[in-house]
Order: C-alpha cells, then sequence, then structure tokens
C-alpha cells in the first residue's frame, strides 16, 4: 500500500524543523514559512519520482533566489526565466519550460550573449535547457541542471531573424564532430570563433565548468593560444558535440547549494584527457560476483534536501512576475502533454555529466 503525504501544517513544521534552517536565507526562510502553512494541497506518494513532481511545476517558488542542494540532486527556490527573445539570444525548445534559473545565470547569459556577438558569433547564441521552474531531477535529458546553476548553449548562432516557436522546437542540432572518424572534430565546422566562444565563457570567474565533447576539448588543447589557464576549466565529456554546457559556482551567500570539486590545476590536456579517447570508458563495470542484487530505483523528493519539500509547496509567483522583460510566453505543453511522456515510460538520458557512452563511434 502506497502511503500518501500531505502537505500540511503539521508536515510543514516538521521539515522545518529537520533543518531548512541550515539551508536557507533568512529571507527565503520567511517566504517558506509563509507559504508553507497556506499550500495545502499538494499530495504525491512516497516512491513518486522526483522527476514526475518536479517536471509538472509550471512557474517558481515565490521566494526569495536559492539554489538547494547539488547540480544533480537538488532544487531551486526563487527562479527567474530568461525571456524568450532578447536582443542576443533566444531561447530554444520553448515547449520544455527549462529557461528558469537563478538570477545570476540569467545575467551570466544576457551578458555571455553580448559578449560572443562582439567575438562574431552571428547575431547571439541559441539558448537550450537551463533548468526547470523549481528546478529538480528532470523528466528527461539531463542528471544536471536541477539548481538553476547550469545552461546549455548550441553550437549553432543566432540567426538574424527570430526563429518561430515552431522552428524552435525543430531546428536540428549541428554536431561539431566527424561523425565518420572516431572523436574527431568537423574540420569543415569547427572555427577560431566556435573556440573563442567557448572560452568567452570560461573566463567569466563564476563559471566553475563548461562542458564540451572530449575532441573539442582535444581540439582547444590543440590550438589555443589565450590564456592556458583557463583552459583546465573546459572539462571533457562525451555528447557536448552540438552543445556546450555552462556551469556556475554557487552564489555568494548560497548557503544552500553544494560546492563542487574544484577543478585540478593545469590545463588539463594531459592523461586525464586521454583517458577519454582509450577503451576504458566503454568497457563493461566489472561485476562483483557477490553482491547482491540492487533493485534500480528512481530519485524520490526524500532523496533531495529536505528543503526542496518547501520549495514544492511554496505558491507560485505570478506569471507576469516570472520573467524579467516583455517576451514571456506562457510555459507549454500542460500537464497532459507531460503525462503523455510519462505514460510512454521514457527514461532520463544518461547524465551528460558522468562518461557514459550512448553509441561508440567505429574504433579503427
Ligand atoms: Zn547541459
Amino acid at each position: 500500500m502506497r502511503s500518501l503525504i500531505h502537505w500540511d501544517i503539521r508536515r510543514g513544521m516538521a521539515v522545518l524543523k529537520a533543518g531548512l534552517f541550515r539551508h536557507l536565507g533568512s529571507i527565503a526562510l520567511a517566504a517558506l514559512i509563509t507559504s508553507s502553512l497556506v499550500a495545502g494541497d499538494a499530495a504525491w506518494a512516497d516512491d513518486t519520482p522526483a522527476k514526475q513532481i518536479f517536471g509538472k511545476v509550471q512557474l517558481p517558488s515565490n521566494s526569495a533566489p536559492s539554489p538547494i542542494g547539488f547540480y544533480a540532486k537538488g532544487c531551486m527556490a526563487g527562479a527567474v526565466a530568461i525571456p524568450t527573445d532578447g536582443p542576443t539570444w533566444q531561447a530554444m525548445r520553448l515547449s520544455r519550460n527549462r529557461r528558469w534559473g537563478n538570477p545570476a545565470m540569467i545575467a551570466l547569459l544576457e551578458q555571455f550573449s553580448k559578449d560572443a556577438v562582439e567575438l562574431g558569433w552571428g547575431s547571439g547564441i541559441l539558448i537550450g535547457d537551463i533548468s526547470q521552474p523549481r528546478g529538480g531531477p528532470m523528466l528527461t535529458g539531463h542528471a544536471s541542471h536541477q539548481i538553476g546553476l547550469d545552461a546549455d548553449i548550441w553550437f549553432t548562432p543566432k540567426p538574424a531573424q527570430p526563429l518561430s516557436a515552431q522552428a524552435r522546437e525543430d531546428m536540428p542540432f549541428t554536431s561539431m564532430l566527424d561523425k565518420s572518424k572516431f572523436l574527431t572534430v568537423n574540420a569543415s565546422r569547427w572555427t577560431p570563433t566556435h573556440a573563442n566562444v567557448v572560452m568567452q565563457a570560461a573566463s567569466y570567474p563564476q563559471v566553475e565548468r563548461v562542458f564540451v565533447n572530449p575532441a573539442i576539448k582535444k581540439k582547444l588543447c590543440d590550438t589555443w593560444t589565450g590564456d592556458r589557464s583557463l583552459l583546465g576549466k573546459v572539462r571533457p565529456v562525451y555528447g557536448h558535440d552540438e552543445h556546450f554546457h555552462i556551469r556556475m559556482h554557487c552564489p555568494p551567500g548560497a548557503a544552500g547549494c553544494k560546492a563542487q570539486a574544484p577543478v585540478a590545476s593545469g590545463d588539463g590536456c594531459d592523461k586525464s584527457l586521454a583517458w577519454w579517447f582509450t577503451k576504458e570508458p566503454w568497457a563493461k563495470p566489472k561485476k562483483d560476483p557477490n553482491a547482491k542484487p540492487v533493485k534500480p530505483r528512481f530519485t524520490t523528493l526524500s532523496d533531495l534536501p529536505k528543503a526542496c519539500a518547501a520549495v514544492l509547496a511554496a505558491p507560485a509567483v505570478s506569471e507576469q512576475s516570472a520573467t524579467f522583460g516583455t517576451a514571456y510566453v506562457a510555459p507549454q505543453p500542460g500537464d497532459a502533454a507531460i503525462q503523455a511522456v510519462i505514460n510512454a515510460g521514457a527514461d532520463d538520458l544518461p547524465d551528460s555529466t558522468i562518461p557514459i557512452p550512448m553509441a561508440r563511434p567505429a574504433l579503427q
């Protein structure tokens, strides 16, 4: 029998006692205390995958901005959306409703988009997924992007003309790899401007890591003549050949945000990069014959920081105040479309931040 958790005053107080004070600043806390006492109807089963809960939320919490937990295990209070259109950016795949982030991330993307234009990157950047309105695990596509401090940028510049909403759904990604060769950058697509744009992203002090395909990292290692120390922030991970991924540090004062171990010093053009070109990442993990079989299970709400339950229960901001600017488009699709994804049994793709190859190119 599945037991249901009903959000009520008692549970609200239990959560608060259980550690909310450790996780949130006083302003956010005040907002969440108020909200947790008035949001009375949220209910879900204990074993409901957290991605199904967070994947259905349409608007952010009306609370102070706060990244809670870790990039791949957390949630976000007080998100703002980047407008679908700006002078130097366009948001893509609007139906996913994943253009929400910590305000520091939104500000960074706006700055980066201007800097990219100055580097000759067309008329700006195309922005892929940031986070869901309250962060958390996603129904599809990423293991990280949970606390509003990760964003994907297409390796395709923004066209001069605004793309229609449909084109933003349908426009195919363009890989920077030569798919006929093993982990090799496509020399007819990759340009010095691509390198400049990635390194520009790495140059901001608030950026902690930039993820690119190992072939792209190698290309940068072989050709970059600028500040080599910045190359250390550019991290090789499979995938990331049609977009790159910007990860920010926890913002100053974000007490509930769990920092990632810093990258090693140096440019990272060493054996740690060479490893990605070996057979080892594809080797099947050795099984311990004595190990008990572990039943795979999805992350549930109780696996996340306790404050994430309060973030979910908090009242939403109004749609008008949910975003900067005037180009706000109401989130789509509604619950029905998301439910269809759940019903279809769609599962997470491998974590884009860990080395699980999806398909191995020919080795010969
Ligand atoms: Zn990403």
